[in-house]
């Protein structure tokens, strides 16, 4: 008889079934015991969510009402300048707007808070996907509309006064979904929540939906399922008592918070510990493709061959230089310079933007910090991702950054583009104000291109306005641009901020900003972003200590 045959007597298989039932029936005690508490916690998250989200859909829908109202108590439907102003002012104020507008009574746009001519335009591609009466608010109708770059908004509309005219706000539709339910997620996950969010893929498969009465959803996060199956994860409902929205949420049981902390501490440091080995093993196979570009970057970065450029900008009325925009150039060792579009899109994505700008800082004060120091009146501005100032870590980086160089924090301008999204709006804005306290200057890059719209990037409270190159170049061609420009530097003076003219190519273009008020512009016409060495000698030049001899003759020459 062989062992295993002799193993298997009667006694031993009874011996091990009693084996397996003592081992297994704790674990599985335990298991289910886990499970309830799991249960009971992802079904009161889910709820704590749902409720968390109709209050917050709800405060955004009132104070939308609540100005809506006002305006129309104020009769501003005759667009007449006071009327825009009132407009402008209340878009400005009231968070989640992004725009307000009078329609006649076919829905045609007569006039909006932002500049008229390009919203006239924009209107007649808008698609207005769903319309209903807005429970809770008489004569309110609320539509959902689709601009012509995809983004979906919701739309609040109510008549003003007594005549056929309306008048109508506009609203990012991710604003009417928060946070949803921070208490229920890790860090990593509160922040996909944070301002306006769109359908995308959500972690887990996590999902948060806001409806209308008319069951239209108006935002959501993550991906909806045909079906939410029981076992799988906990689903909430929340209906608004105010405005009739409904709430949905639904939290996979794998994201659902475990009971005590302790479980959730357990679970966190095995995820971490396991990420840790994960994140080793991808570092050390990235290290050895020597194809890698972030690697590449990263070895580039540490050898010092990002560099700075420095395009003057200059006082048009009189001819003095103000300053210079610093552009990054790619310096390879076989001397190529690579331009920042080849690689700024992968420094942002990858996040070695933040160390290659606080790079590109040092090494201006290191070359230029003499020559901008002692000249108080000149501004050195940076370009600033977007995402930088998603944290707040940013403002203590800024100032380290200057903190010894000759270069004052007053004489610094960071410049933050109006293409890219702004993902979280309030925590963006107070860092922003931090910086501003410092006595550094915001500037909005590219105005007049970007998604976002200006005003609702005016609300980051910035104090420059770039004006974008495609409407200087459009000046003495095309009256529409003019007119833009003419509304912008009003608006500007308004608001007490500068504007500048980038990409200023001819002295056509030239006379024309003087004579609508422009003081500042860069562009060919004066130089090309140049290297450190040329740039010194045009400061010199332009801005002899001492002596105050300049023109602009001097730097189209340089
Ligand atoms: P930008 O901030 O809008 O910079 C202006 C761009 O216009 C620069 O291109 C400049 O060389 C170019 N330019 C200036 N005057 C004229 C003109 O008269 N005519 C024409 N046709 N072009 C003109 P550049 O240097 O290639 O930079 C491209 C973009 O790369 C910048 O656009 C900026 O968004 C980004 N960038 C550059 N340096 C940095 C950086 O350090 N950090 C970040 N995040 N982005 C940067
Ligand atoms: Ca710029
Ligand atoms: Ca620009």
């Amino acid at each position: 008889m062989s062992f295993f045959a002799r193993g298997f007597t009667r006694q031993n298989v009874a011996a091990i079934a009693v084996g397996v039932f003592v081992a297994g029936a704790p674990l599985i005690a335990f298991n289910f015991w886990l499970g309830g508490i799991i249960e009971r916690q992802g079904r009161e998250d889910a709820e704590i969510s749902a409720r968390h989200a109709v209050t917050h859909a709800e405060r955004r829908t009132g104070d939308v009402v609540r100005t809506l109202d006002a305006l129309s108590s104020a009769g501003v439907g005759d667009c007449g300048p006071n009327a825009l102003e009132a407009l402008q002012r209340a878009a400005f104020e009231t968070v989640p707007i992004k725009e307000i507008a009078i329609l006649d009574a076919s829905g045609r746009m007569l006039c909006s808070s932002q500049q008229k001519v390009v919203a006239a335009e924009r209107e007649t591609m808008r698609r207005v996907l769903s319309t209903e009466a807005l429970e809770g608010a008489p004569n309110y109708a609320l539509d959902v509309v689709n601009l012509p770059d995809g983004q979906s908004m919701v739309r609040l509309r109510r008549p003003l006064g007594s005549g056929s005219n309306a008048i109508a706000a506009l609203v990012p539709a991710g604003m009417f979904l928060p946070h949803v339910a921070v208490q229920v997620f890790e860090q990593h996950l509160r922040d996909e929540f944070n301002g306006g969010v769109e359908t995308g893929p959500a972690p887990g498969g996590l999902y948060a939906a806001v409806e209308t009465r008319g069951h239209v959803v108006l935002a959501e996060f993550g991906r909806r399922k045909p079906v939410f199956t029981a076992g799988d994860g906990f689903a909430a409902e929340h209906r608004s008592r105010l405005y009739g929205f409904k709430v949905l949420v639904w939290v996979p049981s794998k994201l659902a918070s475990a009971g005590g902390a302790d479980l959730k501490w357990l679970s966190l440091y095995v995820t971490g510990v396991v990420l840790a080995l994960l994140g080793l093993f991808a570092g050390l196979v990235a290290r050895r493709d020597p194809n890698n570009p972030i690697i590449e970057m990263q070895r580039a970065l540490a050898a010092g061959e990002f560099v700075p450029y420095y395009q003057p900008i200059v006082d048009i009325t009189t001819g003095q230089l103000r300053g210079a925009e610093v552009l990054v150039r790619w310096k390879k060792p076989d001397g190529t310079l690579v331009p920042p579009a080849a690689f700024i899109p992968l420094a942002e994505s990858s996040g070695l933007i933040r160390a290659m700008t606080l790079d590109l800082m040092k090494r201006v004060s290191e070359e230029a910090g003499k020559a901008i120091g002692e000249r108080p009146g000149l501004k050195v501005s940076f370009n600033f991702a977007s995402r930088l100032f998603a944290d707040e870590s940013v403002v203590k980086d800024v100032y380290g950054a200057f903190a010894k160089s000759p270069i004052k924090l007053t004489q610094v301008v960071l410049e933050v583009t109006e293409r890219d999204p702004i993902e979280n709006f309030a925590a963006t804005r107070q860092i922003i104000a931090a910086l501003q306290s410092l006595g550094v200057r915001i500037a909005i890059d590219d105005v007049g291109t970007g998604h976002s719209g200006l005003s609702y990037m005016l609300k980051l409270g910035v104090d420059i306005i770039k004006i974008d190159k495609i409407f200087i170049d459009s000046i003495g061609t095309d009256r529409n641009s003019t007119t833009i420009i003419e509304t912008l530097v009003d608006l500007a003076h308004n608001m007490r901020m500068d504007v500048v003219a980038e990409g200023v190519e001819n002295f056509e273009q030239v006379m024309h900003l003087r004579e609508i008020g422009i003081r500042a512009a860069q562009g060919y016409v004066f130089a090309p972003p140049l290297p450190g060495s040329a740039f010194l000698k045009l400061v010199e030049a332009m801005d002899a200590l001492g002596e105050k001899v300049a023109t602009a003759h001097v730097v189209a020459a340089a």
